[in-house]
């Protein structure tokens, strides 16, 4: 395994989560600043639209797959990817791992409170986990907060704002917060908090988490429509492409 699928040339990895692990810990190393990415269909619908969130997925040092509508998207285009990495998931293996090499981490986004709360979970469950700080992702000026990240010295910086906004401040701002890496991990912090719980894992297994999230707040309907308009982007991609090859 490994080597990377491109979707609309954005270079998706082919790897399992330890995989993806050994990645981030590749690019801690290398001490520059760096961001990983989590798309799913929905943020790569939007991307078409969307040149900035576009530029900021192709340029990510690291692009994890965070649905099985990506797989799916990916076997369409002929190239498929081996499994998916759920954001959520990922951001969480990354907090035991810094828990265990020492590497320091700010919590940045989700409603006022929400980072805390995550951010006592997660240090109850991995203890030693060095926790430099917090911020709500509410804000209306960039650099206060920007600041206070600087000032900590956190190495990892997790950046919870939902797309396009994550993406966009992470490729803004990479270079003015101090931190090596950065990631985009949508409402992760709500989950890590408990305000928001995940499917039931026969869900996550069968491939239906996205059904479980709609259940649960109706209102992403809209939003939802973007994955069949995706998907059916990437017919027309392959037809285009088998209609040239004639
Ligand atoms: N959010 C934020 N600032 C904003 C808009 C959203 O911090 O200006 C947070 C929101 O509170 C939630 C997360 O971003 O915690 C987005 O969650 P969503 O479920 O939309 O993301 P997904 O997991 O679907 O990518």
């Amino acid at each position: 395994m490994g080597g990377k699928a491109i979707i609309d040339g954005i270079a998706f990895e082919k790897t399992s989560l330890r995989g993806a692990l050994e990645k981030a810990e590749e690019l801690i190393g290398r001490g520059e600043p760096s961001y990983v990415v989590t798309p799913n269909p929905e943020i790569l619908y939007q991307a078409l639209k969307d040149e900035t969130l576009h530029s900021a997925l192709r340029e990510a040092d690291l692009v994890l797959p965070d649905s099985v509508g990506c797989r799916i998207a990916s076997k369409i285009l002929g190239d498929p990817i081996p499994y998916k990495v759920a954001g959520v998931e990922f951001g969480e293996a990354l907090l035991k791992l810094a828990a265990e090499k020492g590497y320091t981490v700010w919590l940045l986004g989700a409603k006022p409170g929400v980072a805390e709360k995550a951010g006592e979970n997660m240090k109850a469950k991995y203890p030693g986990l060095k926790l430099l700080g917090t911020s709500d992702g509410y804000f209306k000026d960039a650099e206060p907060v920007l600041e206070k990240i600087r000032q900590s010295g956190a190495q990892i910086l997790f950046v919870c704002l939902g797309a396009p906004k994550q993406e966009s401040f992470i490729y803004d701002h990479k270079h003015e917060t101090g931190a090596i890496l950065h990631l985009a991990l949508g409402g992760s912090l709500d989950v890590y908090a408990g305000t928001v719980e995940r499917a039931p894992r026969w869900m996550i297994q069968s491939g239906l988490e996205w059904l479980y999230r709609l259940i649960k707040e109706p209102k992403r309907l809209g939003r939802m429509t973007r994955i069949p308009l995706y998907l059916l982007h990437c017919v027309k991609v392959r037809l285009n492409r088998r209609n040239r090859g004639k």
